[in-house]
């Protein structure tokens, strides 16, 4: 009986879409492996898994290789058995190969810098990708994510709202930090020299590498912008596969650029959303773009360089090391510009072995932070990124990638190294050396020749005698004493059937002043809410008896809780459409597990100044 016959609707649609994508690069990749096994152990899975040959990635490559030669090559045609071609019949089949593609790799392209015979295997891993994310077959988190990328316009479902409002609250907490009301994060701002681009990760967990961004800019006397639309850098297109949503992507950033009439995009530090952006973008999105694009650490460097900024390395003291992010290094070159402002900024830099093209993924890449189901396997191989991070002796790994970030505090946190993860942005803005009338002076911002001119003066005049205040919640005076906790007079609601999660999250709002109310199921968290009249309820999304989104919505459509504020915190993502699927007004924060005593603080001052507000 002949097999073919059986082959699945899906099964057809991917083999008839791989003929589509078969390009001269993805071809000479799939004929030109000569099985020579040199490329085994530069993957961190094989290193992790010694004695599995499921992770080698000529073992995986073929997988894929297998089906092009049975379709695509004539000696699979005529000779299957002898040069190993096969198919793919069924839906099952094609979940095993998700397996591999999404699961077994993450499509750093250490493999395919050290292959002699030129074969980019993570190239046709994301074809192979976009393939099966093309018949709707892919990890749950790839699909949430993309869904968000595609209806929302960014990768971590920020809604416009949310956004400005954070480009807003940072702005204040700079002009209370600086004392200069004049400090402004400028949106929409026709023309300028600078639209600056970030990370929805910026927005959802790291405000403050926005402020430091805009105090460099502001210090640097730059004419600069962030759009109030389309403002995403990033691409899970990349990730994905999907050419369709990488080029829509990119192609609502250049268009807003354009439409602002700015000179340049400078780019937040992230590795996908750099390649995306910068090198990928306009093959996908067939744009040619008319401005000039860079990453923010060539900026940070230029402002450096040109004396617009004034640094002073030995506020950085700490020894840190420098993990470099796969997209950013081995896919587009940036090795030496990073090292090059580390040396400008910090006291005692410490390179990591090996390093730059060699360097290994923080096993968070290629997308693997969105796939919780193969979270243990990203830890296991995980093992060979904590052993170098271990061996530098350092105390901080700094990286330029909000993606690294994420994947190093992973394997921070499951190694106990002890360490914390910051970025260049971060480490210039706490070395930044300014002097009163700089800030003053720079009122002046918005024409661009002045403000070269303000930056120059600033390096012509003796140091300051201010560093950059620390930029922690600020809980007390400069004396020390106590000034009022942050959450003081606040009372929440927070809910989480894990006990552990509960007393911690609990603690944290407590020993900030809050009073907290405690509901480990839905009905409580509803009566709780009901009987207390709190301010904020906190809500994990996975909790037993009644269903979350019902307890969200029910909530929601009672006028009596008009004026509550919600926050998601959860350690399940992919269950936000349980929420936000509803005809109901989003949460107005929104947290993923794990989560730092911080960023809850933050997250809770802000949703109340949202509730305020609405
Ligand atoms: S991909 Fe390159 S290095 Fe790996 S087995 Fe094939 S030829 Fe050798
Ligand atoms: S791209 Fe990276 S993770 Fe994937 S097989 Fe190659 S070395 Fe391993």
């Amino acid at each position: 009986m002949n097999k073919e016959r059986f082959r699945s609707q899906k099964a057809e649609k991917v083999l008839e879409r791989m003929g589509q994508k078969l390009n001269r690069q993805m071809v000479g990749s799939m004929v030109a492996c000569v099985h020579c096994g040199m490329c085994t152990e530069c993957c961190h899975y094989v290193l992790a898994n010694p004695g599995d040959p499921t992770y080698a990635p000529a073992y995986k490559a073929d997988k894929i290789r297998k089906l092009f030669k049975r379709h695509f090559d004539w000696t699979g045609r005529v000779f299957p058995w002898w040069v190993k071609a096969g198919s793919v019949f069924t839906d099952e089949e094609l979940e095993e190969l998700k397996d591999t593609v999404f699961g077994k790799c993450t499509n750093c392209r250490r493999c395919s810098i050290n292959c002699p015979m030129g074969v980019d295997f993570a190239t046709f891993n994301r074809m192979a990708r976009g393939l099966l994310v093309s018949v709707g077959i892919m990890p749950e988190g790839v699909a949430v994510v993309s869904k968000d990328q595609w209806e929302i316009g960014n990768q971590m479902g920020v809604l416009k709202e949310e956004y400005v409002e954070t480009l807003e609250w940072m702005a204040e907490e700079l002009q209370d930090e600086l004392d200069d009301p004049a400090i402004e994060i400028p949106i929409d701002r026709p023309n300028c020299d600078v639209v600056y681009s970030i990370n929805p990760r910026e927005v959802k967990y790291d405000p403050r590498s926005i402020s430091d961004a805009a105090k460099i800019f502001h210090f640097a006397g730059e004419s600069w912008t962030m759009p109030s639309e389309c403002w995403d850098m990033t691409n899970f297109g990349l990730f994905s596969g999907d050419d369709a949503l990488g080029g829509s992507v990119a192609r609502r950033l250049y268009e807003k650029v354009e439409e602002l009439g700015g000179k340049r995009l400078v780019i937040s530090e992230c590795g996908h959303g750099y390649r995306s952006t910068r090198c990928e973008g306009p093959n996908w999105a067939q744009f040619n773009v008319p401005f000039a694009m860079e990453s923010s650490v060539e900026t940070m460097i230029r402002y450096i360089k040109q004396g617009r900024i004034k640094v002073d390395k030995t506020r950085n003291s700490i020894p840190v090391t420098f993990h470099d992010s796969c997209n950013n290094a081995r896919s587009c070159g940036l090795f030496e510009e990073p090292r090059e402002l580390l040396n400008l900024v910090v006291s005692d830099f410490r390179e990591m072995y090996p390093n730059r093209a060699e360097n290994y993924c923080c096993t968070g890449g290629g997308g693997a932070m969105s796939m919780s189901e193969y979270t243990p396997r990203r830890l296991k191989s995980a093992v060979i990124k904590a052993n170098q991070l271990k061996e530098t002796g350092a105390k901080v790994v700094v990286t330029s990638c909000h993606n690294c970030v994420d994947g190093l505090s992973d394997v921070i946190r499951h190694y106990k190294l002890g360490m914390e993860v910051t970025q260049l942005v971060n480490l210039v803005a706490n070395a930044l050396v300014m002097e009163e009338k700089a800030a003053a002076v720079t009122e002046k911002v918005a024409v661009p020749a002045e403000a070269v001119a303000v930056g120059a003066a600033v390096m012509d005049t003796p140091p300051a005698e201010a560093a950059i205040p620390a930029k922690e919640v600020p809980v007390t005076t400069s004396d020390g004493e106590p000034e009022g906790l942050p959450l003081a007079g606040l009372k929440l609601v927070v809910a989480d059937d894990e006990p552990d999660q509960l007393e911690y999250l609990a603690t944290v709002f407590e020993d900030h002043g809050a009073e907290v109310v405690r509901a480990t199921t839905g009905d409580e968290a509803l009566a709780a809410v009901r009987g207390e009249k709190p301010d904020v309820l906190t809500l994990d999304l996975e909790m037993p008896g009644r269903d979350v989104g019902d307890v969200f919505e029910t909530l929601r459509k009672d006028p009596e809780f008009a004026s509550l504020a919600i926050c998601i915190i959860t350690g399940r993502p992919e269950l936000r459409k349980l929420i936000y699927d509803r005809s109901v007004r989003v949460p107005e924060g929104y947290l993923d597990k794990p989560v730092t005593p911080d960023a809850l603080v933050r997250t809770i001052r802000k949703v109340i100044e949202l509730r305020h507000d609405a």
